[in-house]
């Protein structure tokens, strides 16, 4: 199987990598979503069960103190990880179901850029996420017209 980018990164970064954190660095390049750590411990399992939650929990802590994993808590206290991709991106949490979406608005980098500019200050990175309920009426058939 080819490398992911996650172990070339722990490669270019001389971190050792072992049997163990090769599965979750795959787990973690396949994932579309933006699991937990009890999540990631779950997929990771399922390819190789001598996998330990506390050896999930390190090697997520390892990666993303060097900047190859990035963090997100979405309001409900648990952490959660995602490959660290070129292509900034915010979230919307869909908080009645979980359900992350991804996006990208180039008025809103512009605004923050402006906002930090205006302060005497240069942008370097910014978190944002937006918490929503789906607009009345646009699930299942609730105000059906
Ligand atoms: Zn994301």
């Amino acid at each position: 199987m080819s490398e992911t980018r996650i172990e070339q990164l722990c490669v270019a970064k001389n971190m050792k990598m072992t049997d163990q954190r090769r599965v979750i660095a795959r787990v973690l390049s396949v994932s579309e979503d933006h699991p937990d750590v009890e999540e990631v411990h779950r997929r990771a399992s399922e390819i190789d069960a001598r996998i330990s939650i506390a050896t999930v929990y390190r090697t997520v802590r390892l990666w993303e103190e060097a900047g190859i994993l990035d963090r997100h808590d979405f309001g409900d206290g648990r952490s959660r990880y995602e490959e660290v991709t070129d292509e900034h991106h915010d979230h919307l949490i869909d908080v009645k179901t979980d359900v992350v979406i991804e996006f990208q608005n180039a008025e809103i980098e512009a605004l923050q850029e402006r906002i930090a500019k205006e302060h005497g200050m240069r942008l370097v990175g910014h978190r944002l996420e937006l918490y929503c309920v789906p607009l009345a009426g646009s699930d299942d058939d609730a105000g059906a017209s």
